[in-house]
């Protein structure tokens, strides 16, 4: 099923508003670039989240190794757009330690005696990592525009401080991401009713999002300059449709999980010489219980597979998702593959070790079944 899952064209180009975008006419209930419905969306994502993860280690890595690059995921939305959704199940899929997330709510006190890119420089993602924001520096011409929080001429001139902010932050090693979750007036309407109507989500619901939702149309033409002016090759928008929160989930993962393989990172090499380093720690082990060649090699061989089930688990309702890229592999080829090479590669190893567990077993007997204590 997941080998027939696939975008029909590239969503990073797809998403990114070209010259005659027009917000006023976007279908938010659309799905550009994919044509299956919600059990294949979560299905691709499921997938391509658990190639995410892949990269976001070796980003991790990298970045403990010296490596300087990140990505920032920028997310902006109005109220229900669903926000919070995406930090829960796209980036939720990877692991927290690399994650920088930062939230972004009326400037405190502090932030406020501070220039508005102040309380944003100091979130930026750590080396290594990728960095989430939930909502952004662009609350700084959407509310403050719309709400008149400072004059016309501040809010105009930050257009141009932005591009020129994030040219400085990708110069120094950050692949911005920037996602506009829209969700329709009618979607964002019902969202709201459903925190009003179910007492588990009333803590999401605050009654000043109704006086929000009055400013709608200043919203919607606040977004639209925003699009315009801050749409650059450097950092581009995407816009996603928002109604279908399993497709807005999906496409986020695809825009990061791409962002990922464009960097290609890879596994660092070690500083240090794995022989001498093996010697080194078998001296310290009994040596009547340092394992044999062979037992370490299948130890190896065991924990790959325990991670490929486990990638197979975390894939759910798809069962011939692909497996995690092993440990180890190359780079960008990897990255690149469609998954049905590694899937071939998975099949071999997969034999490989049955009729090696039964070699074992048979030796196990002629050993008078003496066999290693393995998890
Ligand atoms: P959300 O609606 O994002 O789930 P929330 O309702 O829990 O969040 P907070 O996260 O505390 O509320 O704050 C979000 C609010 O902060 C939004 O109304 C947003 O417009 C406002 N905000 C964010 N940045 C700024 C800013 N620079 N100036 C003024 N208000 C801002």
């Amino acid at each position: 099923m997941a080998d027939d899952l696939a975008w029909t064209a590239p969503p990073a180009g797809l998403l990114r508003p070209g010259p005659d975008f027009d917000l006023a006419t976007f279908d938010r209930a659309s799905t550009p670039g994919f044509d299956g419905g919600k059990a294949d969306g979560k299905a691709l994502t499921a997938e391509r989240g658990l190639l995410m993860s892949e990269l976001q280690e070796r980003l991790f890595a990298e970045g403990r190794s010296g490596g300087e690059r990140s990505v920032l995921l920028v997310l902006q939305g109005l109220d229900t757009a669903g926000k919070g959704g995406i930090v829960r199940h796209v980036m939720g899929m990877v692991d927290p330690q690399g994650i920088d997330l930062h939230s972004f709510g009326v400037p405190t006190e502090e932030e406020k005696r501070h220039n508005y890119l102040w309380r944003i420089r100091r979130a930026l993602p750590r080396p290594g990592r990728i960095g989430v924001f939930d909502r952004s520096h662009y609350e700084d011409v959407l509310v403050a525009r719309v709400d008149q929080l400072v004059e016309e001429e501040v809010w105009r001139r930050r257009y141009a401080e932005i591009n020129r902010f994030e040219r400085t932050v990708t110069s120094r090693g950050t692949t911005i991401v920037k996602v506009a979750l829209m969700v329709s007036k009618q979607e964002q309407g019902l969202r709201l009713l459903e925190r009003l109507d179910r007492p588990d989500k009333h803590w999401k619901y605050n009654p000043s999002d109704v006086a929000t939702r009055k400013k709608w149309d200043d919203y919607q033409e606040a977004y639209s300059d925003v699009l315009a002016r801050t749409n650059t090759d450097i950092a581009p928008w995407h816009v996603i449709p928002a109604d279908k929160k399993w497709y807005a989930r999906l496409a986020v993962t695809e825009l990061v999980t791409q962002a990922l393989i464009d960097l290609d990172p890879r596994w660092p090499r070690p500083r240090w010489r794995v022989a001498t380093q093996v010697a080194a720690l078998l001296r310290t082990m009994d040596p009547e219980n340092v394992p044999t060649d062979d037992e370490r090699s299948e130890t190896v061989e065991d924990s790959l597979a325990d991670e490929r089930e486990f990638a197979e688990a975390v894939a759910g309702a798809t069962p011939s998702a692909a497996p995690a890229p092993e440990k180890g592999s190359g780079g960008s080829e990897d990255a690149r593959s469609d998954g049905k090479n590694d899937k071939k590669k998975d099949k071999k190893k997969d034999k490989k070790k049955d009729s090696k567990k039964k070699d074992k077993k048979k030796d196990g007997k002629k050993k008078g079944g003496k066999k290693s204590d393995k998890k």
